[in-house]
Formats: C-alpha cells, sequence, structure tokens
C-alpha cells in the first residue's frame, strides 16, 4: 500500500483490550518489535522458567505475570510472530485474570518495562498503515464492534471481508489503465492511435458510472439501517407523545443517553422496533411533560423537524383539531411524517377518524402521510407503526435487497466525487475535447476512489478515523 505518512510510531505499545469492567478473563495486548523481550521480563512459565523468548510463534504458553519475586497473575500468553498478526508486528496477548485491579497491574507492569500505553485505534492503525488492511477494513473494524443491529454487523463484516475494496480497487485499475493509455499515446503517437479512441472510453466509462451510482443509491437506506433514523416526535400536550416514548422504549422508565460532557439540549435516546433503529432527537421537553412547540416555538420545532429523517406526528384523536394542529401538520410537509391517531380506546369519544382526517387537516379526501391508529395507553398499534417505517424508507421490505450498502458518509461523499469526475470526461468526450482534457479528471477520479480504501489520504484524516476507535483495538 502506498501510504506515506508521518504518523507512524515503531515503539512498542501496551492496552488492555477487553472491557473496562470485571469479567472472567482479561486480555492485555502487546505490539511491536520489543513486544517479546518486554513480556520476557515480567513472565515465568508453569515450571518457573524465565522462557518467554523461546516462545514458539502462533501458540499459548501458561505461565505466570510476576512483579519480581511476587506473582501478579496466572496467565496465558499468546504469540504471533510479524508479520503474521493483528498489526504485521510481533503481537503478545496476555489473557488474565478479568479484574479491573489485575488488569491494571499488569499494564503498569508492562509500562515500567519499556512499553507505550497504546493510543484508541492504534493497533488497527498499525494494521492499516503497515499494509495489512485498507481503510475501509479498518473503518469496518470499529463498525463491526459498534453494530447495534444485524444490518449493521452484517454490512461490516462485507466490509471488513473487502466487498467496497475489492469495487473501488476495480475502478481504479480501470481508470490507471485509461490514464496510462492516453499518456502513452500522447508520448508516443507512432505506436499508439487514438483514432476513434473517446468513443471507446466513453463506453468504458458509462458503465463505471452507473456502477458508482447503484452503489451511491444504497447510500441512504444502508446508513439509515445501519445507523438508525432521526425521528422526532410531535404534537400538542396530552397527544399521547410521552406514552408513545415509552412504548417505543418498552419500559416506563427510558434509558436515557447522556453523552458525557454536554449539556441536556444533547439527550438522545436509541429504541428499537425489532431491527428499524430509531434516533429519538429532543425528548427531554417531552419527558418533562413541556411541550415541545410550546416550549421552544414554532421556529424551533420546524428546525427540529427539518433535522429529522422521520417525522411522528401523535394526534389525540378524541379531541377537537385546532389551529395548532394545523400549523404542526404544515410543518410536517415535505418530511417523512407519519400521522399517529392515538387513543383509539376510547370509542365513544372519538372525534378525529383515519376518514375523516384528510378533510380536517387538507380539505380534500386524501393527505400524503400515512396515517395509523394506536392506543399507546395499552402499547397497540407498534406493529402499524413498524410497516408504516418500512413501508416508508424501506419500500415496504426489511430484508436488505442490495448486495453492497454504502453505509459511510465517507465513502458516499467520495463516490460522490468520482462519478462528478468521470462525467466530466464524459462531458469533454462530448464536447470534442483533446484527450490531454481527460487525463485531469481521470485522475481526480483516481484520487477520490484512493482515498476510500486510505491510499493518497493524509495524517489529519487517518489520525481522526482512529481517534474514534476504542482503547486496545
Ligand atoms: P404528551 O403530553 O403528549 O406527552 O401526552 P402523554 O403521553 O403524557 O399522555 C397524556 C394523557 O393521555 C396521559 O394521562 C395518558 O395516560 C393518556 N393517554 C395517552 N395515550 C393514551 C391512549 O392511547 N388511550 C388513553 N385512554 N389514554 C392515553
Amino acid at each position: 500500500m502506498g501510504n506515506i505518512l508521518n504518523s507512524f510510531n515503531d515503539d512498542t505499545i501496551c492496552a488492555i483490550a477487553t472491557a473496562m469492567s470485571d469479567a472472567g478473563i482479561g486480555i492485555i495486548r502487546v505490539s511491536g518489535k520489543d513486544a517479546l523481550s518486554i513480556c520476557s521480563k515480567i513472565y515465568i512459565s508453569g515450571k518457573r522458567e524465565k522462557d518467554l523468548l523461546s516462545h514458539t510463534p502462533n501458540s499459548i504458553k501458561y505461565g505466570f505475570i510476576c512483579d519480581g519475586d511476587r506473582i501478579v497473575d496466572e496467565v496465558m500468553i499468546s504469540y504471533m510472530k510479524a508479520p503474521h498478526s493483528y498489526t504485521c508486528e510481533d503481537v503478545i496477548e496476555i489473557n488474565s485474570h478479568g479484574g479491573m485491579l489485575v488488569m491494571n497491574e499488569i499494564l503498569s507492569l508492562l509500562l515500567q518495562s519499556g512499553c507505550r500505553l497504546a493510543e484508541p485505534g492504534e493497533f488497527t492503525k498499525r494494521a492499516f498503515l503497515n499494509g495489512r488492511i485498507d481503510l475501509t477494513k479498518a473503518e469496518a473494524v470499529m463498525d463491526i464492534i459498534e453494530a447495534q443491529n444485524r444490518f449493521a454487523l452484517e454490512s461490516s463484516r462485507a466490509q471488513l471481508s473487502g466487498n467496497i475494496y475489492n469495487e473501488v480497487t476495480s475502478l481504479r485499475k480501470d481508470i490507471i489503465y485509461q490514464m496510462a493509455y492516453i499518456e502513452s499515446a500522447l508520448d508516443d503517437p507512432e505506436n499508439y492511435d487514438l483514432t476513434g479512441y473517446s468513443d471507446q472510453l466513453k463506453d468504458k466509462l458509462l458503465p463505471m458510472i452507473n456502477k458508482i451510482s447503484s452503489l451511491l443509491k444504497s447510500a441512504d437506506e444502508g446508513m439509515i439501517r445501519k445507523d438508525g433514523i432521526k425521528t422526532v416526535i410531535i404534537g400538542k400536550p396530552n397527544a399521547g407523545k410521552s406514552s408513545l416514548l415509552n412504548a417505543l422504549s418498552g419500559s416506563e422508565r427510558a434509558i436515557v443517553t447522556d453523552i458525557a460532557g454536554t449539556t441536556r439540549d444533547v439527550i438522545e435516546e436509541t429504541v428499537r422496533l425489532d431491527d428499524i433503529v430509531l434516533n429519538l432527537i429532543d425528548t427531554a421537553g417531552i419527558r418533562e411533560t413541556e411541550d415541545l412547540i410550546e416550549k421552544i416555538g414554532v421556529d424551533r420545532a420546524k428546525e427540529k423537524i427539518e433535522e429529522a429523517d422521520l417525522c411522528l406526528y401523535v394526534l389525540d384523536s378524541t379531541s377537537d383539531v385546532e389551529d395548532i394542529d394545523k400549523d404542526i401538520f404544515k410543518l410536517c410537509e415535505g418530511k417523512k411524517t407519519i400521522v399517529i391517531l392515538n387513543k383509539n380506546d376510547l370509542t365513544p369519544e372519538i372525534k378525529i377518524s383515519k376518514d375523516i382526517l384528510p378533510m380536517l387537516f387538507s380539505g380534500s379526501d386524501t393527505i400524503d402521510f400515512p396515517v395509523i391508529t394506536t392506543s399507546l395507553l395499552n402499547r397497540e398499534g407498534l406493529d402499524d407503526l413498524k410497516a408504516a417505517i418500512t413501508d416508508l424508507f424501506f419500500n415496504g421490505d426489511l430484508a436488505p435487497k442490495q448486495e453492497i450498502y454504502i453505509t459511510n458518509l465517507r465513502h458516499k461523499k467520495l463516490l460522490e466525487e468520482a462519478a462528478g469526475s468521470l462525467q466530466l470526461v464524459v462531458e469533454s468526450i462530448d464536447k470534442d475535447l483533446s484527450e490531454d482534457f481527460y487525463t485531469i479528471d481521470l485522475s481526480n477520479a483516481y484520487s477520490s476512489l484512493g482515498e476510500i480504501i486510505g491510499e493518497e489520504v493524509g495524517d489529519d484524516l487517518v489520525e481522526e478515523i482512529f481517534s474514534k476507535f476504542c482503547m486496545g483495538k
């Protein structure tokens, strides 16, 4: 891999690779050229010999971690010799007891013996910088760890196995072939003939643009399937918004994630309807039974609706339609919205039914939004909600339909750039411009695709991507 990045350190790093909580087993990972010699300073075998340096690669040894004469823990040590390891360097993994105190003691001993504490994601960064994996596979590692649903897991697995890398590499191969051909022909016109070449090039480019377009088409759905649908719940006080939230959360006391170091404004909640993930925005106001619209005003409510992918508009079907209802309704125009006619258990009191709702709101027989009826108090109607969301976002079928889904915004933007550059080549051909006009756009497309897989990327981007990883990975 052609990375010439400054960020590479070749010192030996260590980190606790398992979760920072008490568990049966904990793993402390060491990587670098001195991994074996550093670990040998703090290890004795089960037969009380200091023989770690003779450890056969790709095997596991039983023994003890020691601090001088004091035994710190009974461990199993595995050794993977460079380049056949996760990082392509010598890697030692110490399987200790999984208590925080004991793992931290072992970590301290390693640090005292010559290791440096790894940065988040540094093991995977080394795997990338050493050329074992490309950037899409490195990103897939993080996505597998963070996967919150089956789709996220499966698409990340496919990405780790190279599906995006292979597509991108094959496109780049075709582009570089054409660039090389043009260059050779311009340098050596006697042996390379460019007559009729532009038509041939166009025939090659159009399928490539189509290929990228079809990848791009998968992106919006791919990202929503993987990361969830940004959802806002809206409606008048007492319509049943909190009840919807509770029904979705599955308990009276829904889980509220307070993102560390931030204010209450960014409290976000994630709920799941089977495999559909909803990222609920601005639920704090709803929880305190202050109404979103009353509290923040119509303008802010509009902003929230604009920010969301989905608007759940809860209406109390036993109350009369007021102007504010019509205002909210207007705010939702142009947005994927589901109207939830709530309190349908109170049959005799119903004033807004599915049939008359369009007339009440738009003065006609139809409205653009799907309408469902619920009794959120009794948690009834959630299946209809799920079906309505499936229709709106997944063409009525939750099963993945594409072979490859783009699930990463970075990939999406770069694919758009690449498609744009290839399109410019086609336009140059259509305008009968000379061949040297083609090369610059071909080269831009080649670079954009290269950035996806991590060729032609700068230190900053690499740092940014890996800093989001967890410790020990
Ligand atoms: P919010 O102000 O929009 O968050 O509304 P709440 O969820 O707090 O509900 C307001 C009141 O309506 C509460 O007393 C709920 O128990 C009641 N409520 C909510 N949903 C239903 C329902 O489906 N049927 C009935 N009968 N009452 C409901």
